[in-house]
């Protein structure tokens, strides 16, 4: 079983989220999302992709769009109007009811572009009336095999991690995330799952931040010197999410420091759009984000040749955006089409937090969740190599950057359940306790002044156990105890028996000596109680029997040979032409160790 993943956008780039996983026979679209730098067909992910005939009801079980910004759910009006998908699409509550604002206000603003229209009002709607609302930690099943289950992601208002569960294979695709809290919004949180798959954002791959506080400072020192000063602050961001943030940090400021400069936003209905030609300072909220387009970028022309103005930017803006432009080195002059020029004079001030989760989250959620893979999306391509290395070094995790349009294929869980015997059962319930004593230094065990060691018992149960698994066609698998097997196969015990026959030198004493043949001088239990008293010198283990023509140790039996053509004889006497007697050794295999270190003590030894 293996898990496809085909990335349609956001690989390797930030811009038009959107991978198609195939998981165990099911297909689903994460994010749907377009690309705020291009115009051309670039702008949408590459649907032919799903389906060459465009059948995509069939090629896919299900869309799930994990927050309201652009660059996830921008082309699924597209998808759906246009392109004709008719299937279930997921997202949460909060995503579907504001969602529609999102695309409604994109919408305007590729019309006063004069660009082609993609999507109409309509369009939306009736793409709205399609999804499906789901509540954050609630079980969702798709079908009877694909379960979804949507975690708060913090981000922005509705934004979700996707888990998704097919048979035993499992995956989790994050959207954009955030690991600490910020002034409106908490921390992601989600349970820790057994995954095959994790795919995760990497907007700041390389970015660990400090202190919130200290970058909020920054922020609002430069929008107020600017308005001291009496110039206007252009904010330029998408109706929801980073606004709501910012708005409450500066009403906030605004209060402490009593100032009555003007604060406007954009979005709201009916806004008088001549005020932003009104003498004096002033602090304006303008959609869209990142200078894309519309009323941000209208303002941003009349306001951007004046060194008194500030425009603020957010921590990353996509590249082909203005915002993108101002950020990348300090240009005097940004040209908006041919015949259209801007003077670039005002002050640049770049956010420096952010809704995105950075390095240090990034990591800290690939090691909860320990997922047996991780892909990265929706970042920049050096610094997800740099994450990608990190994931793979420091975790032991398989990960993945793949491109555009490329396709990343692991293997995916499946568990064989099994039937177990009641001897196998049975036989796990023996403990194997292990005592362990260690020395703490307890506080409350101290005396006044003398401290005194307190060692403690540890008991722990490492429990191994052993059975054999059978696979038999047609049946369900069982583990059995290895005691079952025989009669399970009906098949009889066989015993693996080692035998080594093995010359040991005799004392070349006086009396020996005049002795012709040894056995004739000494009978053989004699010779075994010789062998028995230096065994039980030197043994440090095993039960020493004498058995009067024969020693046992355990499973290991020696007797003094007296066959010349003993199969088990290597050489047929001592190399060193000393006299020696023969014994013949066997044992079975369980005893191995035992027998060798015997046979060894025999081997230098004298009789
Ligand atoms: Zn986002
Ligand atoms: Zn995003
Ligand atoms: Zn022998």
């Amino acid at each position: 079983m293996a898990i496809d993943c085909l990335v349609l956008g956001a690989g390797q780039e930030v811009g038009k989220s959107c991978m198609v996983v195939s998981i165990n026979g099911k297909r689903i679209m994460f994010d749907c999302g377009m690309h705020m730098g291009y115009t051309d067909s670039r702008r949408y992910p590459d649907f032919s992709l799903i389906s060459k005939t465009g059948d995509f009801d069939n090629a896919l079980t299900c869309v799930i769009v994990t927050h309201f910004h652009l660059d996830h759910i921008g082309a699924l009006p597209y998808f759906t109007e246009v392109c004709g998908y008719k299937g279930p699409i997921y997202m949460t509550y909060p995503t579907k009811a504001l969602a529609p604002l999102m695309l409604e206000d994109y919408r305007k603003n590729m019309d006063r572009r004069g660009e082609d229209e993609q999507f109409t009002s309509d369009h939306i709607a009736e793409c709205m009336k399609k999804v499906i609302p789901v509540d954050l930690k609630q079980t969702v099943q798709v079908d009877k095999d694909l379960q979804i289950r949507a975690y708060y992601a913090g981000h922005v208002i509705g934004a979700a991690m996707f888990y998704a569960k097919v048979g035993d294979a499992a995956m989790v695709y994050t959207g954009d995330y955030n690991m600490t809290p910020d002034r409106h919004l908490g921390a992601a949180q989600i349970d820790r799952l057994q995954l095959d798959l994790l795919i995760t954002e990497s907007t700041y791959a390389t970015t660990i931040r400090d202190s919130r506080y200290g970058r909020e400072r920054e922020f609002l020192k430069a929008v107020h010197n600017c308005v001291a000063a009496g110039g206007k602050v252009l904010i330029p961001t998408f109706a929801l999410g980073r606004a709501q943030e910012l708005c409450i940090l500066l009403e906030d400021y605004w209060e402490r420091m009593n100032l009555k400069v003007p604060i406007y936003f954009s979005a709201v209905r009916n806004f008088d759009r001549s005020l932003i030609n009104a003498p004096g300072p002033c602090v304006l909220f303008a959609t869209p984000g990142m200078i894309v387009g519309g009323f941000s970028l209208e303002v941003f022309m009349q306001w951007a040749p004046s060194e008194n103005n500030l425009v603020t930017l957010p921590g990353y803006c996509v590249a082909g955006t203005i915002g993108h432009k101002l950020m990348s080195g300090k240009p005097t002059k940004i040209d908006l089409d041919k015949d259209t020029q801007i003077n670039v004079r005002c002050q640049i001030h770049q956010l420096s937090f952010s809704p995105h989760t950075d390095a240090k989250g990034i990591m800290d959620l690939v090691k909860f969740l320990s997922p047996k893979h991780a892909i990265l999306v929706h970042g920049e391509k050096p610094k997800m190599a740099t994450l990608k290395e990190r994931i793979q070094s420091e975790l032991g995790i398989q990960c993945y950057c793949p491109a555009n349009n490329e396709t990343v294929t692991i293997p995916s869980t499946h568990y064989v359940k099994a039937d177990a015997s009641g001897t196998f059962i049975r036989s796990c319930l023996n403990p194997n306790f292990k005592f362990s004593t260690r020395s703490s230094t307890d506080k409350s065990y101290l005396d006044s002044n003398k401290s005194k060691a307190v060692s403690r018992l540890s008991v722990s149960d490492d429990r191994a156990t052993e059975g054999i698994l059978v696979v038999e066609k047609g049946k369900k698998a069982k583990v059995i105890h290895q005691d079952e097997i025989l009669h399970m196969l009906g098949e009889k015990k066989h015993e693996i028996q080692f035998a080594y026959c093995i010359p040991m030198p005799m004392a070349r004493t006086e009396d020996l000596s005049s002795t012709s043949h040894m056995l004739c001088g000494f009978d053989k239990s004699t010779l075994i109680s010789r062998l028995s008293m230096i065994l039980s010198d030197e043994l440090s283990e095993g039960n020493i029997l004498d058995l009067g023509e024969e020693l046992q140790v355990e499973s290991f039996r020696v007797s003094v040979c007296s066959s010349d053509n003993c199969p088990h004889r290597l050489s047929s006497s001592l190399q060193n032409g000393s006299e020696s007697v023969f014994f013949c050794c066997n044992w079975s295999v369980a005893d191995e160790k035992l027998a060798w270190k015997i046979i060894s003590i025999m081997k230098n030894s004298t009789l």
